[in-house]
C-alpha cells in the first residue's frame, strides 16, 4: 500500500466531548467515526483570537476494510479503542499467513524465531502494510526477515553502550545535565531495527514503583539533571494513571525543568492519543514529545488527528527518523515525509544513521547516502523540513552531527562558500 491509497471515503466523527463544551474551538473530533460524512468545512465555529484549525483530516476506507475482513466481530468503536489494538496486536505467524502473502525469507525469520526482538503489530498499522509486497517500507520495518540473524563487524547488542551508563536499573545517566528514564520495555508493534531490541519486549524492565522510585531518587539526589527523556519500550503504552503517577513524580523535583516523551503511538497507534489523556499531559506541562515517524505512508488521516491532538495541547512535537535502506533511504521519500510532517504540526528534528546493533547490516546504508539526503533538502526545500543528520557514536559518545560541507576553500580574508546551487560565494572572514 501506498500514501496513494489514502482514497477517501470520508467519514464523519463523534466527538469524545459534548459538543458545545466550554473546549474552545480545537477539540477535534477523532477516532470515533461514522462513515459517509458531511463535506469539508470548518469543524467549529471561530471565536475571536481562536486558533484557525487545520485542515480537516479524513478518515479512510483502508482501516474499515481490514477490520471488516481481518476482525469482523470488532465494532468500529473497538477498532478505536487503544486498548483493543493493544490486545489484538498481530504476533504469531498464522496471523501473519492469513493477512500477508509471505516470502520465504519471512517465512523462515518467523520460524526460526530467535530473533532478540519479539514480533507486534497493532491491527491499525497492519492495516498499513502491504498484502503483496515483502519489499513495501512500512512492512520492511515490521516483518522479519533473515537478515536479522546475520552478525556483521562492528555490530553490538549495546551498541550506544547504554548498560555501562546505568547508576539504577532503568536509568540512563550519560550526559551530566540528562537522563533517559526507560519505563516500560513493551511496544504496541516492535520495529525490527529497534536499538534496544537487546531490551525491549523481554518483560526486563517493568513499570513498577519500587524501581521507579529509585530513579526518582536519583534524579533527586543529583542537581545537575534538568531534563529527563522518558521512553523504554513506549512509554505511552502505559495506563494514563501510571504515566500521570511518573509525570507528577518528576515534576515534583525542582531542578527538573524539562520533561520529554520519546514515542512512536502516533505512527503505529494512533488511538492511543484521547482527548482524556491530553487533558492528563496538559497538567504537566510544558512537556515536548519526540515522535518517530519513518515514512510518508505513516503520515495518515489518523496519525494526523493524533498529533493535532497533542499539538492542541501544547506538546511540541519533533519527529526521529531513522534512515533506513529500501524504506526512506531517498531523496524525494524524505522531503514527502518532512512536508507530510510539517502538516501534521511536527517539526522534522533528527535523522538517525542506523545503529549498528545486532543483525541490522540489511538495514544500515552509508553515511553518504545520509549525506547526500541533507544535501537534496538543504535549500531545495523550507528550512524546517531539513532535519539534523547524525550518528550516535558507538560506545556512548552522544550524537555527532554531519552534513555536508559548504565551505570550499579560502582566498585571503575571504571564506569561499558554495550554495545548494552549486555557486562559489565569497564571506569576508579575516584570519
Ligand atoms: S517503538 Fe521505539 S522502542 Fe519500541 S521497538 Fe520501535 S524503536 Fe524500539
Amino acid at each position: 500500500m501506498s500514501s496513494s491509497d489514502c482514497e477517501q471515503s470520508v467519514v464523519s466523527v463523534d466527538l469524545e466531548e459534548p459538543p458545545g463544551s466550554s473546549s474552545t474551538t480545537l477539540t477535534l473530533p477523532l477516532f470515533s467515526l461514522s462513515l459517509d460524512s458531511p463535506p469539508d468545512g470548518p469543524i467549529h465555529s471561530l471565536a475571536p483570537r481562536e486558533v484557525v484549525a487545520p485542515r480537516r483530516p479524513r478518515v479512510i476506507s483502508r482501516s474499515r476494510d481490514f477490520r471488516r475482513r481481518y476482525f469482523p466481530q470488532a465494532t468500529e468503536g473497538d477498532w478505536n479503542d487503544w486498548r483493543w489494538q493493544s490486545r489484538n496486536r498481530i504476533r504469531k505467524l498464522e496471523q501473519l499467513d492469513r493477512m500477508l502473502i509471505l516470502s520465504d525469507d519471512e517465512r523462515e525469520a518467523l520460524v526460526k524465531g530467535e530473533s532478540m526482538l519479539p514480533v507486534g503489530i497493532t491491527p491499525y498499522y497492519m492495516s498499513l502494510l502491504d498484502r503483496e509486497d515483502p519489499m513495501q517500507p512500512l512492512r520492511r520495518t515490521v516483518v522479519p526477515v533473515t537478515g536479522e540473524f546475520v552478525r556483521t563487524p562492528g555490530e553490538a547488542d549495546d551498541p550506544l553502550g547504554e548498560d555501562g551508563h546505568s547508576p539504577t536499573p532503568g536509568l540512563v545517566h550519560r550526559y551530566p545535565d540528562r537522563v533517559l528514564l526507560l519505563a516500560l520495555d513493551f511496544c504496541s508493534t516492535y520495529c525490527r531495527y529497534c536499538t534496544r531490541s537487546r531490551v525491549v519486549g523481554h518483560g526486563e524492565i517493568m513499570p513498577n514503583e519500587q524501581r521507579l522510585e529509585k530513579a526518582f531518587e536519583y534524579i533527586r539526589q543529583t542537581p545537575q539533571i534538568r531534563d529527563v527523556l522518558i521512553s523504554g519500550g513506549d512509554p505511552l503504552a502505559l495506563a494514563e494513571d501510571k504515566l500521570d503517577w511518573i509525570l507528577g513524580n518528576l515534576r515534583k523535583i525542582p531542578h527538573l525543568e524539562f520533561i520529554r516523551i520519546g514515542t512512536k503511538m502516533p505512527a503505529v497507534l494512533p488511538q492511543r492519543i484521547t482527548p482524556q489523556f491530553c487533558r492528563m499531559l496538559k497538567k504537566y506541562s510544558p512537556i515536548w514529545m519526540s515522535v518517530h515517524f519513518l515514512h510518508p505512508d505513516e503520515c495518515t488521516p489518523e496519525a494526523t488527528i493524533a498529533c493535532n491532538r497533542l499539538a492542541d495541547s501544547g506538546v511540541p512535537l519533533g519527529s526521529q527518523t531513522v534512515l533506513l535502506k529500501g524504506v526512506n533511504d531517498d531523496v524525494e521519500v524524505m522531503k514527502s515525509l518532512n512536508h507530510k510532517l510539517l502538516m501534521m504540526r511536527v517539526r522534522p528534528y533528527y535523522i538517525y544513521q542506523c545503529d549498528p546493533i545486532s543483525g541490522s547490516s540489511h538495514f544500515r546504508t552509508s553515511v553518504s547516502k545520509g549525506l547526500e539526503i541533507i544535501e537534496g533538502l538543504r535549500g531545495h526545500t523550507t528550512g524546517y523540513a531539513v532535519p539534523t543528520y547524525v550518528i550516535d557514536a558507538p560506545g556512548g559518545g552522544g550524537k555527532i552531527p554531519l552534513q555536508p560541507n559548504y565551505i570550499v576553500g579560502r582566498d585571503g580574508d575571504d571564506l569561499l562558500l558554495r550554495t545548494y546551487e552549486g555557486q562559489v560565494y565569497r564571506y569576508p572572514d579575516p584570519a
